[in-house]
């Protein structure tokens, strides 16, 4: 891959900036192009499993992120609207032993912060703000990339890192939907001091209802806790991490028993975030394009999984494009072939989550026996696919 044409990459989120570190750390030079001028996270949590931080540990993330990162024991089920406990699933060092790698959870401004230092240290990386791609075209053996202030660009390959609405996959396919899920997520981040002591534990809380579901972890170093509440509603129109009425947004989680709402109630500043759900595209590439991350596969986070998947699609993107240097195309091919059914499968046991989060009446009875009975050992090894997941070889 001539190191005059860079690979280029739309947005420096997640993924973008995971695939910038995994190529230079492959001695591949590339250029990140990021829409915001200070391309900074929402106060918001993130759940990382083995999965990625296995990934984050080989590209010299962890350990800078690690001294920010809760370490969560275990996850904790309970149905929402008594309280009641259900089930108690190992993490700690339960899940570090069986999948090779710890159950982190972390503020989404500390991960952001760590793979942006890490790839700005890098050689080979450059990374440009205030840089939005408008549409690219492609020519024998290159990618040129217009930007919206007018400036070009031009690489060897281009991947398409730049979101959920992403522009890379409206050129590529642009007749693919993206339908509202019929839910949305309200998020806030709240000092620790200010929680009674039972959200204050080293666990990932999770409450169960027909109208919704809450999670609740620790974050930076166990100084702040990170809040997700997920409800049923109509769209309530576009854009991300706006503000939520807040007595409102309380008004509905009435659903969630006196102890989870009251505690709720301490969070000032919730913002919101609707959910999409859209079928899995049939091909992610075309010629020297391809698209990674949310671009790629939006996934409902009833799974945790979203932001994992793209930096799982860097790993993965980054060890083709080294391997089949002379060959771009090859290696978007390859890359595509090992990572679209592994996100198809994510993408449905992320809907089936949820669906199961959300059961009413006699079938909720079931699953919550199910839960208080089974050993938790046993329903975590469930998910193994999901947390020991490698990456073969390319
Ligand atoms: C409520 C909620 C909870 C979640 N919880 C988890 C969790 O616990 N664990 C987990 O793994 N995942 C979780 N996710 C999913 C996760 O947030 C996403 O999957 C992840 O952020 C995707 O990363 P990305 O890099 O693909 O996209 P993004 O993080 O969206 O980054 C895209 C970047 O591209 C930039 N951009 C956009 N358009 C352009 C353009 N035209 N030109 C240049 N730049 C552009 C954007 O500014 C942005 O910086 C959750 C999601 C939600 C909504």
């Amino acid at each position: 891959m001539p190191q005059d044409r860079p690979v280029l990459i739309a947005g420096a989120g997640i993924g973008g900036l995971s695939l910038a570190i995994a190529l230079a750390r492959r001695g591949l030079a590339c250029q990140v192009l990021e829409r915001r001028q200070d391309p900074s996270e929402a106060g918001a949590g993130i759940q990382l499993g083995p999965n990625a931080v296995s990934i984050l540990t080989r590209l010299g993330v962890a350990e800078r992120l690690e001294p920010t990162v809760g370490k969560p024991e275990a996850l904790r089920v309970h149905d929402g609207s008594s309280g009641r406990l259900l089930a108690e699933l190992p993490l700690g060092r339960w899940i570090a032993e069986r999948h090779h790698a710890p159950y982190w959870v972390a503020h989404r401004v500390d991960l952001h912060k760590a793979l942006r230092e890490v790839a700005a240290s890098l050689p080979g990386v450059k990374i440009l703000t205030g840089c939005e791609v408008a549409s690219f075209e492609q020519r024998d053996d290159r990618v040129s990339v217009q930007v919206a202030d007018g400036r070009q660009f031009e690489g060897s390959v281009l991947t398409g890192a730049d979101g959920i609405w992403s522009t890379v996959r409206r050129q590529l396919w642009p007749a693919a939907d993206l339908p509202y899920s019929g839910k949305t997520a309200a998020r806030a981040v709240i000092p620790s001091s200010e929680a009674p002591a039972p959200f204050r534990a080293s666990a990932v809380g999770v409450w169960l209802s027909p109208g919704g579901h809450v999670v609740h972890y620790p974050v930076r170093g166990g100084e702040e806790i990170a809040l997700v509440a997920i409800l049923k509603e109509p769209w309530p129109g576009e854009g991300w991490g706006l503000p939520v009425d807040r007595d409102a947004l309380l008004g509905r989680l009435r659903i969630f028993s006196n102890e989870l709402t009251s505690f709720l109630a301490r969070a000032r500043d919730w913002r919101r975030w609707p959910l999409y759900d859209p079928e899995p595209l049939a091909q992610w590439s075309r010629g020297r394009v391809t698209l990674l991350g949310d671009a790629a596969h939006p996934v409902l986070p009833f799974l945790a999984q979203g932001g994992v998947l793209a930096i799982e699609d860097a790993e993965v993107l980054a060890t083709a494009l080294a391997r089949w240097s002379a060959d771009p195309e090859q290696a978007l091919a390859q890359y595509e072939q090992q990572r679209r059914p592994r996100a198809g499968q994510i993408q449905a046991a992320s809907r089936r989550n949820g669906w199961i989060y959300h059961l009413s009446g006699l079938p909720a009875f079931a699953r919550n026996l199910t839960l208080r009975t089974a050993p938790g050992e046993r329903i975590m090894a469930l998910y193994d696919w999901v947390y020991g997941w490698k990456p073969s070889v390319v």
